[in-house]
Formats: structure tokens, sequence, C-alpha cells
């Protein structure tokens, strides 16, 4: 049953009172550190766009020479007939990209996360995820039906506890436990204790899936993300989920793993199944920016100097720095209010960097998640220090520490 929209309002209202309220703003061109935002331009610090791949010529030509040969609409589910060329060749050469014998599209991480999760665990079975997990891990392991058991961010005593009691012990199996973490935490930017939760599933005969949605392509020197930079290969993570709508500056997203994991995935992942393919002209235009991102690597040492630039000068400020060495860079401010007047003084200044507040993030942890991208320049991060200095000389008490690193 609907609610009554009485009460819809009022629940808005509540939204809007909290300081909750979310709104869109409608973008007049492309991706980038220059953005058209509402009929105004903004230096922006909010992208996933790491590399700075989004509005790439090389990229937009792909796309366009794949709509020419492919049309727009795939037409219809990979399993039915909108399985083309460039789906099979983007799905080999990711394989090979993350020295895995099989990768497999999806249409968005999102559904890659419910595909990946349901296919392996249901009822009976138990998912465990660490408590800053991404939405869609969380999601995943509800839809699957399986028991989700979330332990504190990145407390390894707490995950072996957890599956200890549940005595596991199976090779990785229909039965065996799962366990699900970001690679690199969407809101925080720290990367997860990937070794030393291999080293658990290894001892518990858990599976494990590392979301790196925010890793590949930015970490390790060639790019390969969170393992490349973790030394860990399929061996200790059998499962990586990576996106394509972030560093890679497409659309979609992809599973990769072995011969047997990924027909799993063909045969019961309903997120596969049940949706249609990705345009074949995404899959092309993805093939050309994971060329950039191979044959590039100038973009993630220029990204990783502008990451240091901005820390070392957020620093000197006394802003609330964490420790994260990728591109998410959160200043956690508190409350969602602060965080809000913080957001809205930025934007006067014509800077725009988006409030996160829960449910997003944990209560009292509202924050700025500033985002650097190879796309910017020194001065642009200059400049974002400057309007930040004027804020940081405001009247305010000095921000709390992110209780969640304590
Ligand atoms: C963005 C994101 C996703 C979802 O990917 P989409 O392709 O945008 O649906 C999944 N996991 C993490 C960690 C993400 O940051």
């Amino acid at each position: 049953m609907t609610k009554p929209p009485t009460e819809l309002a009022a629940n808005l209202e509540r939204l809007r009172r909290d300081d909750l309220y979310r709104r869109r703003r409608v973008l007049s061109g492309p991706q980038g550190p220059h953005l058209s935002v509402d009929g105004r331009g903004l230096l922006a610090f909010c992208s996933n766009d790491y590399l700075g791949l989004a509005n790439h010529p090389q990229v937009i030509a792909a796309l366009q020479r794949g709509a020419a040969r492919y049309g727009v609409g795939s037409g219809a589910a990979h399993l039915v007939c909108g399985h083309s060329t460039a789906h099979q060749a983007l799905e080999e050469e990711l394989a090979d990209f993350t020295g895995r014998p099989r990768a497999l599209l999806f249409s968005t991480g999102y559904m890659a996360n419910l595909g990946v999760i349901s296919a392996l665990a249901g009822h009976g079975q138990q998912v465990f995820e660490d408590r800053l997990n991404h939405a869609s891990l969380i999601d995943g392991a509800r839809l699957s039906g399986a028991r989700l058991r979330r332990y504190p961010h990145g407390d390894l005593p707490a995950l072996a506890r957890l599956l200890g009691r549940q005595g596991a012990g199976r090779a990785h199996g229909p039965s065996a436990p799962l366990i699900a973490t970001d690679g690199v935490f969407s809101m925080d930017g720290d990367v997860a204790p990937l070794c030393a939760l291999a080293e658990v599933a290894e001892a518990e005969g858990a599976w494990l899936l590392v979301d790196d949605a925010h890793g590949l392509g930015v970490l390790g020197a060639s790019g390969r993300g969170s393992l490349e930079l973790a030394g860990l290969g399929a061996a200790q993570v059998p499962i990586l989920m990576g996106t394509l709508g972030k560093a890679f500056g497409t659309f979609g997203a992809f599973v990769a793993g072995g011969e047997d994991l990924i027909e799993t995935l063909i045969q019961r992942a309903r997120s596969y199944i049940y949706t249609t393919a990705l345009p074949p002209a995404v899959a092309e235009a993805t093939r050309a920016s994971l060329r950039l991102v191979r044959a590039e690597p100038w973009r993630r040492d220029h990204l990783r100097a502008l990451i240091g630039r901005f820390r070392r000068g957020a620093s000197a400020l006394g802003l609330p720095v964490t420790d994260s060495q990728t591109p998410i860079q959160p200043l956690v401010l508190g409350d969602s209010r602060r965080a809000l007047l913080w957001s809205q003084a930025l934007e006067a200044a014509g800077i725009l960097v988006t409030a996160i507040r829960p449910p997003t993030v944990p209560q009292g942890t509202a924050r700025l998640r500033l985002t650097l991208s190879a796309a910017h320049s020194e001065t642009d991060v200059d400049r974002l220090l400057e309007a930040l200095a004027a804020l940081a000389q405001g009247a305010e008490p000095q921000p709390e520490a992110d209780p969640c690193r304590a």
C-alpha cells in the first residue's frame, strides 16, 4: 500500500528539517574539473572520474565508431541476442588486465554486486561484510536471503571471531561462507586490510570478494588496483568486482575470476540474466579507456602528486584530513548542518564539493567528500586550499576527528 500523500510530505519536511534533504544539480556540459552546473561555472572536486577519461577524445571517438557499427541499443540481454563482439572483446581484455581467466560484464556495479552475492549465497549461508561497505554489497547480501553479519570497520579479529563461531573450513563450494569488502572504502578513501582478509578467508575456507570500484585504474603501478598494491592475485582473492563508470570514465561493471565462477554467474546471477546488455558502443568506449589506463601511467603519477599537494596544504591549515592516500579525501565535520554549511560556503566561492550525510555515512560523521582527478591541475588544488583556508579561519570550533578511525 502506498503511503497517503500527507505522510510523504511530512516525511520530506522532516528530512529538510534534519538537513538530510538531497537535491540534484543539472549539468549542461561534460564531466571534468570545470563544470557548468545550473548555468554556472564551478571548479568541481566530487566526481569519480579519477583519471580524467570521461571526456577524453579517444574515448568519445571509440563511442562514436561503436555507434556507427552497432547502433545504439544492444536490443536484448546477453543470453538472448544482446552479446556482441564488442562485449566479448572487452571481457577478454578485462580478464587479461586483471590477470584472471575470465571476466563478465554487468550493466552497473550495483547489479554486479547483487548478482554475484546472490549467485554464491542463499538461505542457510552467511555473508560477512565490513560495516562501511558500499550499499550495493549490503543490498546484495540482503537480497540473497543469506544471513548478513557485519563486522566493525577493518576489524579483522572481530571478523575471525564471527567466522570461527560458525565452524567453517570447507573449500569454495556453493555453501562456503562469503566475505565481501570494498577495496577502497568509497566515503573514507582508506584501503581494506586485504592481506589479512585473504589470510582469514583462506583459514576459514571462505570466498573473498573485493569490490575495487575506487581502486582499479588508480592504485598500483599499472593501475590494477588495491590488489596490485597489496601484491595479491586470484589465488588469494578469487572474486574481483570492478566498475567502469569511475576511473575508466564510461559505464558498466564486471566481475573477474575463474572459469567455474564466471559460468556460475552466467547461469545464476539474476541481475545478469534479466537485464538488457549495456550498449556495445559503450563497451567500445571502455576498450579505448582501458588502453589509456594501461598506456598512460602519468595519469596515476600526476594524481598521486595532487593528492600529496592537497594533503600537505590541508594539514597545514589544521583541517581534519584522514590518512587516506587515495583520491578520496574526506573532511569529516560531524553533523549534517555543518557539512552543508561548508559545502555552501565553498560553492559561494565557485567550488563544488558535496556534503555526504547519513545514511550514506554513519551518524555524526557527515563530511565533505573531496575527490581529486588527474584532470585537475596544481592551480585547481591551490584554489581549493585557498577557499578552505578562508573557511578554516572562520570563527568555527576545530572539527572533531573521525570516530571510525580511532
Ligand atoms: C560506485 C560503486 C558501486 C556501484 O557501481 P555503479 O556502476 O555506479 O552501479 C559499487 N561499489 C562501490 C564500492 C562503488 O563505489
